[in-house]
């Protein structure tokens, strides 16, 4: 048995998977092997940390070698030539588009899906009618509001994908890093700058912390995909307890040891597919340090996440290995500092949130200005609908659509004498700005129309299950049904007061199935954050509608009262 070197393994290592060793070990592959030189520049923190799962025996997932053979960001032109000509991407380098937001969802759609950034999930009038646009010229005419508060255009042939891209830069926005190991779209309270009970404008957090990111390569290509959230004391829940890192505005008292005034609590290690929320860690920032303390944190995710098992590369799994105190100490060592902590006593209550208050007219803290949130059914509209909303939100409001991670939009700055032209106007677009309790709450993913992972038609069934209750029950509170494909949980099914999971069910005794969901009942999320509990498993997708019913008439016949929530 030969015994080979730390510096062979690496070499051999990278011979077999078809990688340079130029970069690797700054030699050329077939010659003698030269000093050993460290990786330099922005990816060096991502070989090193590929170079120890090496020289310690261990094998790299399919994706860490993809990323190492040739970054996805360097591969740009060859993807764009290939796609030029019509053909369609092999794996690894349908993993390698994700790095420019472009997702091959074959066989579902023959197609790319393209997820933009949209930090804060804000964006300008003219931009979301250009994205109308970019999707007539480039999609299938139509678009879907994400779980995080962001842009999907569907159905984009390959000599399509490189032309809708560049037409995202033209327009002010890009897609850079909205899939594959990156860091997601940066969600931020909808309502952030017109809300009276906020205590900070996440605009500023959400967008600075977005070109942080986008401007450093060595941010790019983590172990796993990342989320972060800051959320600003708003009535409009943005769910930063499902993210990895989650900034939470906090008014700090007098006596805490710190100044008094606004912080940023940090709460770390959400991920609720994996049945996890995040935790509060004690610490908080100032909300200039955001990004000082998200970018310490990540680096140490980089580091040393999981680059084998591509099932256990989210920080949370660092998280459960190390525990929280010696994470928040690396973290610290890296940010030469510690970090200012303050006990929950000291921290005064976060305002109440409104389940509803992402539908409908609502007072701003401006005199005279409202926010409009307009019911988009599980995130849908057409190209058409996109121009007229923006044309509305130009001439009736402050020009700015706000996405929100319930699938829906807000107006915002629309003066009084508005209010009911806007109502018409989005009647007359088949849309609404009110909502049944089902419908405020029904949230539902991709599902099988256009993801692979599906297990189900999520968005019809979704539809289809909202449409049963509101025709059979009167339901005066929130409810909150989630509907997703796969374990992957796009639609964040465990939060849910409702969560439908998609299972395929076997019908007979020849193998054969027919699409179904696991019914998991209990979630919550905001001011009551649980993971629900799976109470049946492969109920057919034909009989959700009627077996969701019967839960909600269950819970109406023994709450004690309407306050009692659907979770409770
Ligand atoms: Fe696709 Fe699964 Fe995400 Fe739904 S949850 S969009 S099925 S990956």
């Amino acid at each position: 048995m030969t015994d080979f070197s730390a510096e062979q393994k690496r070499y051999l290592e990278g011979f077999a998977t078809g990688v340079s060793a130029v970069r690797a070990v700054g030699g050329v592959p077939g010659a003698a092997p030269a000093a050993k030189a460290e990786p330099t520049g922005p990816d060096a923190i991502h070989i090193k940390a590929q170079d120890r799962v090496l020289t310690s025996g261990g094998k790299l997932n399919d994706q860490e070698k993809w990323k190492r053979a040739e970054h996805p960001f360097d591969a740009y032109r060859r993807l764009k030539a290939d796609a030029d000509a019509g053909k369609a991407p092999k794996p690894d380098d349908n993993f390698r588009w994700r790095y420019h937001g472009l997702f091959w969802v074959a066989p579902n759609q023959i197609s790319y899906m393209c997820r933009l950034k949209i930090p804060n999930g804000i964006l300008k009038h003219w931009q979301f009618a250009g994205v109308a646009d970019l999707a007539d010229a480039h999609g299938g005419g139509y678009c879907h509001v994400t779980t995080r508060a962001n842009l999907q255009i569907r159905e984009i042939a390959p000599e399509h994908a490189a032309p809708l891209l560049e037409g995202l830069v033209d327009i002010g926005l890009t897609a850079k890093g909205a899939g594959a190991d990156n860091i997601r779209n940066i969600t931020g309270s909808p309502t952030a700058g017109i809300d009276a009970q906020e205590i900070l404008d996440t605009r500023p957090l959400a967008r600075s912390w977005h070109f942080h990111i986008l401007n450093d390569r060595s941010l790019f290509g983590l172990p796993r995909k990342f989320n972060v959230a800051f959320d600003g004391g708003g009535i409009v829940p943005v769910l930063e307890e499902t993210n990895d890192i989650g900034f939470q505005a906090v008014r700090v008292r007098d006596g805490s040891g710190i100044e008094p005034g606004v912080w940023m609590r940090l709460v770390l290690g959400g991920i609720s597919g994996h049945k996890d929320l995040a935790r509060d860690t004690g610490i908080v920032c100032r909300p200039s340090e955001c990004d000082a303390v998200a970018d310490a944190i990540l680096r140490v995710f980089i580091e040393n996440g999981d680059r084998t098992n591509r099932n256990k590369a989210r920080m949370k799994y660092v998280l459960d290995a190390w525990g929280f105190d010696k994470y928040l100490a690396a973290v610290e060592e890296k940010l030469g500092r510690k970090l200012d902590r303050v006990a929950p006593d000291f921290a005064e209550p976060r305002g109440p949130f409104d389940r509803f208050a992402h539908i409908g007219v609502h007072r701003q803290v401006q005199p005279g200005l409202n926010w409009i949130g307009v019911l988009l059914p599980v995130g849908r509209m057409t190209t058409d609908q996109m121009r007229a909303l923006a044309e509305i939100a130009c001439e009736c409001g402050d020009g700015d659509i706000r996405l929100t991670v319930w699938q829906n939009f807000l107006f915002s700055g629309v003066p009084d004498a508005k209010v009911a032209e806007v109502e018409a106007r989005v009647a007359a677009l088949g849309l609404s700005t009110s909502a049944t309790s089902m419908q405020a709450g029904l949230v539902a993913c991709t599902g099988a129309t256009g993801c692979r992972f599906a297990a189900a038609h999520t968005k019809e069934w979704a539809l289809a299950i909202a449409e049963h209750v509101d025709a059979r029950l009167k339901l005066e509170v929130p409810v909150n049904v989630h509907v997703t494909g796969c374990h992957n949980s796009c639609a964040q099914h465990y939060i849910g007061d409702i969560g439908l999971i998609g299972a395929k069910v076997p019908v007979g005794d020849d193998g054969d199935t027919v699409e179904g969901f696991d019914i998991v009942v209990g979630g919550g999320f905001a001011d009551d954050p649980k993971i629900g509990r799976e109470l049946w498993l492969g109920v057919k997708a034909e009989e959700c509608p009627a077996r969701v019913e019967s839960i909600l008439r269950a819970y109406l016949a023994g709450r004690s009262g309407p306050e009692e929530s659907v979770a409770q």
